[in-house]
């Protein structure tokens, strides 16, 4: 039977968010269902709510963020019992055959993975995500989340940890490399944290100094700011790997001029607007301008066991869901320190 729930949904482009209800599914054979604790706003988030990457559906409920504890399980259910913490991230199903699939990196499915919200599932149902009190999720789309990590501060890891590991990962991140993160915000406190802790020599590139202290303490070796003349000039030459979390437009060139011979800086961010840059920036140092998206379910445990071991968390402050709209707005304007989490009792 299907069940009512609460939800946060906002039910046209740019518009506030109100309390409603959506409808799920009954729990199937292989899905379990989560009592949701926490859910973290990511800026993908804002672009999805406001329409800056394609036409959203609406009513929307975002969040892809999503730490809750096991209410129900399926009968074919091995991998979870009721009462575990668990996670879920950016998509919630895949259609598993495809090479994709078949090698864990279930996010470039050839069919279109089917996404926690705002995305239609192979049965032609709207997706609604975590700004909300309950979700249903088939076990192979559900992670374990370690209990070396505070609740609160997991959900983030869902999104911005896998984002920013994975690329750090496919990428050999490890000793003797210089790795610079652009933009200290949700993905970029936990890059500092993961390039880090796999052994690099990490730079921070922010706009500006405020956040040079906290930069340091998550990891950082040197620190940045792009409102100081000449900050990317006197860079040059000078990183192996860049990861990009800006969400707004950005000098390419001078970024990709800062990266060293056979250097790769690659795109997380997801800006609105097309970015361009001099072929020239290329092929002077034989340079690799390239992106990244997510990561794979067998990697996110992966990245959530790494957290635990190295005791590397999302920084976050808890919110109420009557304060998602300000949030939004603080995040645009980069103050957010560093990720806004909704504490899901208050929706
Ligand atoms: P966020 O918390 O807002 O962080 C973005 C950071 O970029 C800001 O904190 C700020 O850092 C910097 N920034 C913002 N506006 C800027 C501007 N105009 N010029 C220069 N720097 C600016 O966002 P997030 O949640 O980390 O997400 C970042 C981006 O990644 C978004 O576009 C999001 O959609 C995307 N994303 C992609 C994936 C993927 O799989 N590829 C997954 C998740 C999110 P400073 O204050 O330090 O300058
Ligand atoms: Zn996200």
């Amino acid at each position: 039977m299907t069940t009512q729930i609460s939800a946060l949904l906002t039910p046209a482009p740019s518009t506030a968010f109100e309390r409603g209800t959506i409808t799920r599914r009954a729990v199937r054979p292989d899905d379990v269902l989560i009592k949701i604790a926490y859910a973290g706003i990511c800026h993908s988030d804002i672009h999805n709510a406001r329409d800056e990457w394609a036409p959203g559906m609406y009513p929307m409920v975002p969040g892809h963020e999503i730490a809750g504890i096991v209410t129900e399980i399926g009968k074919n259910v091995t991998k979870f019992k009721v009462g575990d913490r668990v996670g879920v991230g950016c998509f919630v199903d895949s259609c598993g055959q495809c090479e994709p699939c078949r090698t864990g990196e279930e996010q470039f499915c050839d069919q279109g993975a089917v996404m926690t919200y705002n995305s239609k599932d192979y049965d032609g149902e709207i997706t609604y995500g975590g700004y909300s009190t309950h979700i249903v999720v088939k076990q192979d789309y559900v992670l374990h989340i370690p209990e070396a990590i505070a609740f609160e501060t997991a959900a983030p890891l869902l999104c911005a940890g896998i984002t920013t590991y994975s690329p750090l990962r496919h990428w050999k991140t490890g000793p003797g490399m210089n790795v610079a993160v652009i933009g200290m915000g949700g993905l970029g406190h936990m890059a500092v944290q993961y390039a880090h802790a796999m052994g690099a020599h990490v730079t921070i590139i922010s706009q500006t100094r405020s956040k040079e202290d906290d930069g340091r303490h998550f990891g950082a070796n040197d620190y940045r700011a792009t409102s100081e003349e000449g900050t990317l000039k006197a860079l040059r030459g000078t990183f192996d790997l860049i990861i990009n979390t800006v969400s707004a437009d950005i000098n390419v060139d001078a970024l990709l001029k800062t990266l060293k011979l056979d250097g790769t800086m690659v795109f997380v961010g997801l800006p609105e607007n097309s970015q361009s840059f001099s072929v020239f920036s290329l092929t002077s140092q034989r340079r690799s301008l390239t992106g990244s998206n997510i990561g794979g379910i067998k990697e996110t445990q992966e990245m959530l066991d790494f957290s635990a071991e190295h005791g590397i968390t999302s920084q976050v402050e808890v919110i109420s869901a009557d304060d998602v709209d300000e949030a939004y707005e603080r995040v645009v304007r980069s103050d957010v320190r560093y990720r806004f989490v909704i504490d899901a009792t208050t929706i």
